[in-house]
């Protein structure tokens, strides 16, 4: 007897593919990072377990089939922030995709997972070339729907040819929320419920807005308020990613509304206004190395968590520079913890010498002048862990490879805690330390390689929080950055850029 199986009514089209590219990184981006990093896949639906890059891919399968979609995924490809992508990786990697929507013919809608921040090689708007390509396939009226981080650079292409939902927490805890509400925003489209429009809308301002503290705390709760009322789909705000020499970097508000452009328009307009009177108060303080000691030495308690916000391997650092390390040794500063460095030689050298060998290590400064020279220290080897892994911000797990812990002596006690990795990235938990067998609890100082995603792991067990202008890659000096393409004036570097 014959089998009918009927095909799905709806097709859905996802794909994750993103990187965070910092221009001035002196770590390339070559096709060995997307698949060391996460390898990415063809999945044929059966997704490893969650990560930051495929965690939108589970959600969106798992509503499409609640719903009785067919879904056809494509890649999931991701990788720590580095250096601009190699040309020939980043077209290989997108022509997959392209080629994966070609082979599904007729969908009726696609999601897909990008970061806004990748450049490559020839391509300052990677996300604005992939939509226009995915837009050239589909046609002008599936909807395509894109979440971003909110370190995005929103340009023109990226709003004319798709519907974007960003991140609005930073710390990005939000990254599967927010898949929710794109699919919500998609499948509404495809039923003819809503006929989406978006307004995309430039502030000209180039900064951080670190969400869990106010103002920025009530204004992602307003934005929050504003959705799905009164013919508003959602609203998004794009921080923007300052690290990059491209032409659209600084923040941009996005909205969604249904059917009418004009009332999105307004509506950022608005958002924009409320952003610019809180400026003055939504920027963070940066305490220089020997202020942000001092501060953690007079604390009446610890641990005081102080941020190397310009070695964080999330906005392209190479997670290796000693500028701060060198200050605590040089100071005599104990009973602290430091980490995590990557230098994969250091590693295999503890790893050689073995747990409870004293010998004299080189560590950090390995990667070019913005890490600072290397530091040579006698350590001895506290701990030597393989596949030493962190808990990421969605819930899975992010991987360190091999790690060693490592004790410099102070004199008086204490003595300084270094946690070594093999793979570069940004500390995101306590447990990259704990997981060693490194304590926190005990120490008077911790500091940590990571701009801002420490901070939900870390504000629970910090007696305070500082953040250090360290020299580095990722600094927060605005007004100085080397920019060469924006052609518009952007605050802070002018006190009006609307003037
Ligand atoms: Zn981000």
């Amino acid at each position: 007897m014959a089998r009918y199986r009927r095909e799905p009514l709806v097709k859905l089209f996802i794909a994750a593919f993103l990187t965070e590219t910092n221009t001035w990184s002196p770590v390339p981006t070559g096709m060995n990072a997307f698949k060391l990093d996460k390898p990415f896949h063809r999945t044929g639906g059966s997704l490893k377990p969650l990560d930051g890059a495929n965690g939108p891919l589970i959600v969106w399968r798992k509503r499409g089939e609640a719903d009785g979609f067919g879904i056809v995924e494509s890649i999931s490809a991701s990788t720590e922030p580095s250096g601009p992508i190699v040309r020939h990786v980043y077209e290989e990697l997108r022509d997959l995709l392209l080629d994966d929507l070609r082979q599904a013919g007729k969908v009726d809608g696609v999601l897909l997972f990008l970061h806004g921040a990748m450049v490559a090689d020839g391509y300052d708007d990677c996300e604005g070339d992939v939509l226009k390509r995915v837009r050239g396939i589909v046609g002008p009226d599936v909807p395509v729907g894109v979440e971003l981080d909110l370190h995005c650079h929103l340009t023109d292409d990226i709003c004319d040819n798709a519907l974007p939902v960003i991140f609005k927490e930073y710390p990005h805890t939000d990254t599967l929320e927010r898949a929710e509400d794109l699919y919500g925003v998609v499948r509404d489209a495809i039923a003819g419920t809503t006929k989406p429009v978006v307004a995309l809308h430039d502030c000209r301002m180039v900064g951080m807005w670190r969400t869990p503290v106010e103002p920025t705390r009530s204004f992602v709760a307003r934005m929050k308020a504003l959705e799905g009322r009164d013919g508003i789909i959602s609203v998004s705000f794009g921080h923007g990613f300052p690290w990059a020499d491209v032409a659209e970097v600084g923040a941009k508000f996005v909205v969604i509304a249904d059917g009418d452009r004009g009332k999105a328009a307004a509506l950022a307009a608005q958002l924009h206004r409320e952003i610019w009177e809180m400026r003055d108060r939504t920027v963070t303080p940066h305490d220089t190395i020997d202020a942000a000691i001092d501060f953690a030495l007079a604390a009446p308690k610890g641990p005081v968590v102080l941020a190397d916000v310009a070695d964080n391997a999330g906005g392209g650092a190479p997670s290796d520079s000693t500028f701060v390390l060198r200050r605590m040794v040089e100071r005599g500063v104990g009973n602290a913890a430091i980490g995590c460095f990557w230098d994969p030689i250091a590693v295999a050298f503890c790893a050689e010498a073995g747990v409870g060998a004293s010998f004299d290590l080189r560590i950090g400064g390995k990667s070019g002048p913005v890490s600072g020279a290397p530091i040579d220290l006698r350590v001895t080897v506290r701990a030597i862990v393989e596949n030493h892994t962190q808990q990421g911000l969605s819930g899975g797990r992010a991987q360190y490879g091999r790690a060693a812990w490592v004790e410099v002596p102070v004199e008086g006690g204490g003595g300084i805690h270094i946690i070594l990795t093999g793979k570069r990235q940004q500390v995101f938990h306590p447990d990259a330390f704990t997981g060693t067998g490194c304590t926190l609890s005990d120490k008077a100082m911790v500091v940590v390689k990571s701009m801002q995603h420490f901070y939900a792991g870390f504000a629970p067990i910090a007696a305070a929080v500082r953040y250090v202008a360290a020299p580095g890659t990722v600094g927060a000096d605005f007004v100085g950055l080397p920019y060469t393409k924006v052609t518009r004036p952007f605050w802070p570097r002018v006190a009006d850029p609307f003037a």
